[in-house]
Parts: structure tokens; sequence; C-alpha cells
């Protein structure tokens, strides 16, 4: 990804997209001090910009990092981004992480910095395998526990399992990993959160113990607006048998329908389809239809 044109956004200032470097003895690189968002423009506007912003800044200060910018300087930066590059649907990656000022564990001179990039990216899962629904491995490794991590941040370290578990899951032939959290309840995929649905009701892991997704709070609100009922809870792998339908939600990989996981099978029904269809009217400015 960094051989290409454009500009990204480096600590204030616009900087050719080759040359937005870092330098090898970086303290994320090393210690994973870095916590990222990621959000999407639809015709020129960045859904739920501030929220995202907002999660950037807090995500950062649950490591300790103080960033020397605001939530209304971050929104602002990241509408500059996407004007200075001429893009009016993208994929956005704000990220914020300590530099190298300093080596070793400690984090005490390492200096916050902050950096956004923007590109169009397509779907996240292969859009025509999306719309018969994707398959879902079960992963090895299960979610932290909260005393083991801080799994409220938006941060780089969480996302290491993720890696291994999405990886594992395609050399098997899978899209994406199911993930369940450290007592064996379902928890979420590697980059989304899960929803499943039965007798018209919509059943989904309480956001407790992983990301409370931006998309997951959108769908609930949706889905309520509809008069369908949510209702959160733990939800154990025993049950998936008896779901109908199941489905991914996340920025990047917006409403997201699943066939497989592992041997349990899912078919998109009509209320999948109702909740994907209002989350791109409203991503994309139009009237949600009653
Ligand atoms: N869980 C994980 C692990 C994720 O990476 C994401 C994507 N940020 C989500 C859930 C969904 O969050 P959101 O809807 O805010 O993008």
């Amino acid at each position: 990804y960094d051989d290409r044109d454009g500009v990204i956004w480096m600590d204030g200032e616009l900087v050719d997209w080759r040359g937005a470097n870092v330098h090898i003895l970086t303290h994320a690189l090393h210690y994973a001090s870095s916590v990222f968002e990621g959000q999407r423009a639809y015709n020129g506007k960045i859904f739920a910009l501030t929220k995202h912003s907002e999660r950037l800044v807090k995500s950062a200060a649950i490591l300790g990092m103080k960033l020397p910018w605001s939530v209304e300087q971050i929104d602002e930066a990241c509408k500059q981004v996407l004007e200075a590059n001429n893009l009016t649907d993208a994929y956005m990656r704000p990220i914020a992480w300590r530099g190298s000022e300093q080596m070793g564990v400690t984090a005490a001179k390492a200096t916050p910095h902050l950096a956004i990039a923007a590109w169009e990216w397509g779907k996240y899962f292969d859009e025509e395998k999306a719309d018969k629904g994707i398959r879902l491995d079960i992963a090895t490794y299960r979610r932290p526990a909260p005393h083991t991590a801080p799994v409220d941040a938006k941060a780089a370290g969480l996302y290491m399992i993720c890696t291994i578990s999405r990886q594992h899951a395609e050399v098997r032939g899978y899209d994406d990993a199911l993930m369940f959290d450290w007592e064996g309840r379902v928890a979420e995929a590697t980059g989304a959160n899960v929803f499943f649905v039965k007798d018209g009701e919509l059943h989904t892991p309480t956001a407790d113990i992983f990301l409370n997704g931006i998309t997951r709070q959108t769908v609930i609100e949706l889905a309520k607006n509809r008069g369908i009922n949510v209702i959160e809870r733990r939800i154990w792998p025993e049950e998936l048998e008896q779901f109908e339908e199941c489905f991914l939600t996340g920025s990047a990989a917006e409403v997201t329908f699943v066939s497989e996981i592992g041997p349990w099978s899912f078919q998109p029904g009509d209320l999948s389809r109702q909740l994907r269809k209002d989350y791109d009217d409203l991503v994309n400015g139009r009237q949600v239809s009653a």
C-alpha cells in the first residue's frame, strides 16, 4: 500500500503518500503502542465521523496517550484528507502511535503521533460471496478477558490474534473466523461484530469484552426503528444451530451475510436483507424507507 499517488495527513501536514514513513525504531512497531480507526465516506460524507474521532481519542487515552489534537481537529483533518485526495467514496484510516523518540517498554519520552490516510476500498468481503453469505471458521484463539487487556480500545495489540485467526481461517478455505470470548461464548469476527436472527428477533452478544462497534450500534437503532426486538445477551455456541440468519457488521464490512460458521449453516432472509438496505440507505444519506 505504500507505492501509490495521493497524500496522507501526518502530524498536521499533508505529505506525499510514498513519503509518509516512520523510523524502524518506532515504539509502536515494537510494543504495539498504537490505536486506530476505520470509517467510510459515502458521496463525500464521512459516516459517523465524530463518533470515530471520539473513539480514537478514547482508545489513545486508554493506552495512556494524550493526543495533541482535539476531536474537532481530527474531524477536520479527516475531511481535509478526503478532499485533498479527490475522494468521495473511500475508506479512511486514522492511526495514533508512539514514535521513535525512545526505545524500551517505557513510554515516558515516546511522543504520540497521528496520521490519516484515505483510499478507495470496495467491499471488505468479495461482493458476490457476501450476497450469498460468507463462511466463518471457528478461531482457536479467544478474545481476552477484560482484566487481561484493554478490550474497549481499538488498539493494534488486540489485532494480533485477529490476524492469526483470519489467516488460519483463509488457509482452511474460509473467509473469516468467529471468535469466542475467554469463557467460550460467541464474541465477534476478526474485524466485525456478529448478529443472529431467530423467530423475527435479533440476537447479538453483549458488547462488554469486545468493541461495541459503531455499525453495531447503528444497526441496533435501525432494527428498533422497525419495531424489531433486539436482544443483547450472552450467546453460547450450542445455540448457533437454532439461528436462522446471521450477519456481521463493521465500518469496513458494513452488513455482510454469513452462510456458515463451522458446522452450522444460515440463510440470509428478509430481516437481514432489510437491515442491510436500511444501513445502505442511511450511510448514503437516503431516507430509510418505512
Ligand atoms: N470488532 C472488531 C474487532 C473490529 O475491528 C471492528 C471494526 N472496527 C468492529 C468490531 C466493528 O466496529 P465498527 O462498527 O465501529 O467499525
